[in-house]
């Protein structure tokens, strides 16, 4: 049984504990519910917002004008023989990310062990593309099964179940076709390789000691909120200026370009970037979308003004302006 709430405060489920109400929340933990959850916004002529664990938002202090719909279907995961040493591992898009990669593990399965500690679930995950450590969710994924809902169908005659190959998607950087269309992302299909059980568990363990100095425990954060940029977009002129360390797995790091400008340490109304990175920025207390949005805008600016290159928020912005 569905059930609807009224003005669900938002920052309840962001891990930047930032975002106003939605005028309508709802959890689903099967794929029939999310159809008469979908239905339901239709028929009530309001827009809808799918979301996983909330770990990439920043939501605006006046909330969400429709029904948010958080992403609870999970399901075991299930693997399947498909080569002498390949194996196809299945799972539903409300399945935390960590979830996978533990099992991965346990399997002794290669392939995504470097995204261990990213918090979220797999729709969101492949939504955004995620990665770390130069291993993304794409790298390894086959197909995905989708709800196909097109934005202009009002009621849900069209919303179809499909299967997608990997380059259907258009992966790309943080990137792909899903931020484009409204479609749902409902089950993932990856293809992994056998790997040794002990150099994953290392490989994963080194991570995870990494990612500890840089996320502590309860940070409030939504991540890195800047793309970092690809070198091989920059202008000669400005790729001449840049010395060939600071490209990171063919990236320019946008906190090397946010440091240059001052961003370390900044503060604004209870949001300060870290003093120790400066494309993360963090709430202190009792900050609000308003000052995290202008502090961001703030320096972004700078690195325009400075560097000439537009920096684009990797975090997805919820009722709220394009940055610059
Ligand atoms: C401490 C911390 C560390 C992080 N480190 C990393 C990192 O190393 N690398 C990295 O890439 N990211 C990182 N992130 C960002 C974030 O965790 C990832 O982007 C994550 O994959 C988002 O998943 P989610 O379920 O929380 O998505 P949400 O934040 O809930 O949603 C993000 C977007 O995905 C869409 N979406 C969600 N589910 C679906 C679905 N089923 N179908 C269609 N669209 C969907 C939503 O509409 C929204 O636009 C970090 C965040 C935090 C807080």
């Amino acid at each position: 049984m569905l059930k609807f709430e009224d003005n669900y405060p938002l920052n309840k489920i962001t891990t930047l504990q930032i975002g106003g109400p939605a005028r309508k929340f709802v959890k689903v933990k099967t794929d029939e519910e999310l159809i008469k959850a979908i239905k339901y916004a239709k028929d009530q002529l309001m827009p809808y917002l799918i979301i996983g664990g909330g770990s990439n938002l920043l939501v605006s202090d006046e909330g969400f004008d429709g029904l948010v719909i958080k992403n609870e279907i999970t399901g075991s995961i299930s693997t399947s023989k498909v080569g002498f040493d390949s194996f196809e591992v299945s799972t539903k898009s409300g399945t935390p990310l960590q979830d996978l990669v533990d099992y991965t593990i346990a399997h002794g399965l290669s392939g995504l062990q470097k995204l261990t500690g990213i918090p979220g679930t797999i729709g969101g995950a492949v939504y955004g593309n995620a990665g770390a450590y130069g291993q993304t969710i794409s790298g390894h994924l086959s197909n995905i099964v989708i709800l196909a809902c097109p934005e202009s169908d009002s009621g849900c005659a069209s919303l179809t179940r499909m299967t997608l190959s990997k380059r259907d998607c258009n992966f790309n950087y943080r990137d792909s076709i899903f931020k484009k269309t409204h479609d749902i992302i409902l089950e993932v299909i990856f293809q992994l390789e056998l790997g040794d059980p002990k150099i994953l568990q290392q490989e994963t363990q080194d991570i995870l000691a990494k990612r500890l100095v840089k996320y502590p425990p309860g940070i409030k954060c939504p991540g890195s909120f800047f793309k970092n940029i690809i070198a091989t977009s920059l202008p000669q002129e400005i790729l001449q200026k840049i010395p060939p360390e600071k490209i990171i797995y063919g990236k320019l790091p946008a906190a090397a370009l946010l440091e240059q400008v001052g961003a370390k340490g900044q503060k604004l109304d209870g949001i300060e970037i870290a003093t120790y990175h400066a494309n993360l920025f963090i709430n202190k207390g009792h900050g609000s979308a308003k000052a995290f949005y202008n502090l961001a805008k703030k320096y972004a600016k700078k690195v325009k003004e400075k560097f000439g290159i537009t920096l684009e928020p990797e975090v997805q912005l919820i009722n709220l302006p394009t940055l610059i």
